[in-house]
Order: C-alpha cells, then sequence, then structure tokens
C-alpha cells in the first residue's frame, strides 16, 4: 500500500530528526575547524588541501542526493526486513543537506552548488552569494533551527 500516515514511531522521528541534523553539518567536512572535520580530519585535510572550504564535491548537490539516497538504503533495507519501511530518513537527509546548502548560497563566500551535474559549463560554475558573513548572523541561527524543526516535522511522517 502506497500513501502518507503519521504512524512513525518515536524512534523513527529521532533516527530522522538526527540524520537530517547530521546532514546539515555533514558538507563542512571539507573544513578542518569544522564539526564534521574535526571528527574525520584525514579526510577533511585531503578535501581542503584538494579542493578548498566550500569548493570540494561536498558543497555540492550531487553530494547530498547521493549522500541522502545512501541514507534511504541504508534505513529502508533492515527496516524492510523488520517491517518498518519508512522513507523519512532519507527526505530528512536530504532536507538538512539541502539546508545547508541554500544557507551558505547566501553567505558572502557562496557556494557553486550545480558542479558536476551533466549541465552547461556556465550553470554549473555558477556561484550563488549573498550578504550574510558566515558566523556572525543571528540569521543564520534562527535559519539552523528552523531546519532542524522541519526535519523534525518531516521525520513525523512515515511514507509508506
Ligand atoms: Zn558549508
Amino acid at each position: 500500500m502506497t500513501g502518507i500516515s503519521f504512524e512513525g514511531g518515536m524512534g523513527d522521528i529521532l533516527i530522522s530528526t538526527l540524520l537530517g541534523g547530521v546532514m546539515a553539518v555533514l558538507p563542512d567536512v571539507d573544513h578542518p575547524g569544522s564539526m564534521t572535520g574535526r571528527l574525520i580530519r584525514p579526510l577533511s585535510l585531503y578535501l581542503e588541501e584538494r579542493w578548498g572550504h566550500r569548493d570540494s564535491p561536498a558543497h555540492t548537490a550531487v553530494f547530498v542526493f547521493i549522500s541522502s539516497l545512501t541514507v534511504a538504503a541504508l534505513w529502508l533495507l533492515p527496516g524492510h526486513l523488520a517491517g518498518l519501511s519508512t522513507m523519512a530518513p532519507g527526505i530528512a537527509a536530504l532536507l538538512g543537506g539541502t539546508s545547508h546548502l541554500v544557507m551558505d548560497s547566501v553567505t558572502r563566500s557562496g557556494i557553486k552548488p550545480w558542479r558536476y551535474l551533466p549541465i552547461p559549463e556556465k550553470w554549473r560554475q555558477k556561484i550563488y552569494r549573498g550578504t550574510l558573513e558566515s558566523g556572525k548572523s543571528a540569521l543564520e541561527r534562527v535559519l539552523a533551527c528552523a531546519g532542524l524543526l522541519g526535519a523534525f516535522f518531516i521525520s513525523i511522517f512515515k511514507l509508506t
């Protein structure tokens, strides 16, 4: 049966919210000073040296999409076997990762999220930037909290 219900258990909600939160900070793995960069330091140092912060594959739509698909697959396979099939963790991961890219795109440094997509070069190289100074704006914190709440509410939906 296909449909949307609110029957996801508290475990699904907490795990989906956690995964959405993890995906919301994962793209910064290319910055050794970031939370994820400190946790996975060798990878972080490699990414920064090879591409630089925000120029690595971690700050692209392709990375967010593939990571979210991976989360969804890892959750669905054992969940399906246990009768707990739900798309919520994958959707929360996708929203978390997307929120990171959106928030970075309104900062002064900006990002090029479309790299690696099979689209014309001028679109792949398009930089999205705004006026916020990363880490110094109250609006950034408000948006981060809104993203976490969004992941939580998305997690309440059980898509079967
Ligand atoms: Zn970032």
